[in-house]
């Protein structure tokens, strides 16, 4: 039974949910679920703590990011059992991406608060200069595809700008936050400065419309980030929304076409096509179509089918399959479900799929669908490249394979995205701008980013008498 861990204890009150197994469909455990109380509950854990955590030394605050850092260094082994229970994700992608990142998230920011210098500005006389401050208590509402990543992601820069929080992860994969619950307190973390509560979205709602809660940072989809910023206006708090995407792929006839083949098919399939980066839209240069459709729909077929999050999630993107379809698509790989004769035909896959033949302004091109799916269209010229990766209302990430140097930059420059890759995909460097644009987020985290949005300047402005002549 997982417990709520508030002001540093375990706190176990009231109904519990429970979680299922993706790649098998069974229940793995049950969770206690938030209600008003427990959510007032860790709202007033946080709001004491804040002071006191407020008036460390940023010095002070970096160094309890790297002894968390250490801590899920020592727990390494029970967060991946913990993530892979909830996700059913591969275990080498758990080992070297959702955990490691875990630890390059709080070495990264107790670096990079450790070492910015505030603003100062001179006049003739004048002398301006600012302090930043925390925001004071901090709602983070993560989802479940890339569990612990997401939350630390999000945790560090907040903790570490001298905010308290209280963190409600996806009632799909509470599993690595209770871990991380245990290392808190396993390494003698102040007691209220991270709280954490479990919950379906009924819980965050609570969560972020509690007068206690001075600003929400949320990833997840865009219909729920609408939701929350509905339920903060009234208050005016700060939000940090890294929301849904439907991302394209534009690739070249100069490209290195099997470098193209295998990048898109990582950014499409990766993780069962559930992480927000994912590639859906894929635009290929019309000498070069053909070819790169084959050999896309070939490596689709030698993908390892993931489970989705849950048997609801799978429904959802089968519907989406179906929808292809009916609006007359022509499936060149995949399309259904994968039967392995074993206990998994209870669980919750899909199959890769490609499709092809679809309009621009067809549902499938327009809706986020969040699975191992893309639909591959040709294009002529340049310009035409970037309009239709520029006629989504989404505006997340961007791949762009091309051999040309000058294309590269001017592609990338002009498509409206938060992020574009260029011959790669998913390579990140922590101290840069990240989310999105248009119906993709509002607001930039990573680097000095984050630092800015968990915290707030006051800026304080001299006059310098000069001395009588
Ligand atoms: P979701 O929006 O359904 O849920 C996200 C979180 O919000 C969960 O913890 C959920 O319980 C909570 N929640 C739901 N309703 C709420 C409400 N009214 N008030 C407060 N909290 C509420 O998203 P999901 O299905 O868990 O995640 C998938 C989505 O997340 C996709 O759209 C994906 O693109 C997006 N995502 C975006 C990024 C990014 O960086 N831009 C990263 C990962 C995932």
């Amino acid at each position: 039974m997982l417990t709520h861990f508030i002001g540093g204890e375990p706190v176990g009150a009231g109904k519990t949910f429970p979680v299922h197994d993706p790649v098998t469909g069974a229940v793995i455990r049950q969770v206690h679920e938030a209600d008003p109380e427990v959510v007032d509950r860790a709202v007033r854990a946080a709001r004491e703590a804040a002071r006191d955590w407020a008036a460390l030394p940023v010095g002070e605050r970096a160094g309890w990011m790297r002894r968390l850092a250490e801590g899920i260094e020592s727990r390494f082994d029970d967060l991946v059992d913990a993530e892979i229970a909830d996700t059913g994700q591969p275990i080498d992608q758990t080992r070297t991406l959702d955990i490691p990142r875990g630890i390059a998230n709080f070495r990264a920011f107790a670096e990079i608060a450790a070492q910015r210098p505030d603003d100062a500005f001179h006049l003739s006389g004048v002398l301006s200069y600012t302090v930043r401050r925390p925001l004071g208590v901090v709602a983070v509402i993560v989802p479940w595809n890339l569990p612990f990543l997401l939350m630390t992601w999000k945790l560090a820069p907040a903790l570490v700008a001298g905010n308290t929080v209280v963190v409600k992860p996806s009632e799909h994969t509470p599993g690595s936050a209770a871990v991380f619950a245990e290392i808190c307190a396993e390494a003698g973390l102040p007691a209220g400065v991270v709280n954490i509560i479990f919950g379906y979205g009924s819980s965050g709602h609570l969560l972020v419309e509690h007068p206690g809660v001075d600003a929400v940072t949320f990833t997840g989809s865009t219909r729920t980030g609408t939701a929350i910023m509905n339920t903060v206006a009234d208050r005016v708090k700060p939000i940090s929304f890294e929301l849904g995407g439907k991302n394209a792929g534009l690739v070249f006839e100069d490209c290195r076409l099997d470098r193209a083949v295998e990048g898109t098919a990582k950014s499409v399939f990766t993780n069962g096509g559930q992480v927000c980066l994912c590639t859906e839209r894929v635009y290929v240069q019309r000498p070069i179509f053909e070819e790169f459709c084959a050999r896309l729909a070939a490596r689709a077929q030698e993908f390892e089918p993931q489970p989705m999050i849950s048997m609801e999630h799978r429904e959802k993107v089968l519907s989406y399959y179906a929808l292809a379809r009916s609006e007359g698509a022509k499936v060149l790989a995949g399309g259904g479900v994968p039967a392995f004769g074993d206990n998994r035909d209870c669980g919750y896959f899909v199959e890769p799929t490609v499709v092809a033949g679809l309009s621009e302004w067809s549902r499938f091109n327009r809706e986020e669908i969040f699975g191992p799916v893309c639909h591959v269209a040709p294009f002529d010229s340049e310009a035409e490249a970037v309009d239709l990766a520029n006629s989504s209302e989404y505006g997340l990430a961007s791949t762009v394979w091309t051999g040309n140097l000058d294309r590269a930059h001017r592609v990338a420059q002009r498509l409206e995205a938060g992020l574009v890759w260029v011959n790669t995909w998913y390579l990140r460097d922590l101290r840069t701008p990240f989310g999105g644009m248009k119906l993709s987020g509002i607001g930039r985290e990573g680097g000095v980013q984050s630092l800015d949005f968990y915290s707030q300047p006051t800026t304080i402005t001299i006059r310098l008498e000069q001395p009588d002549a």
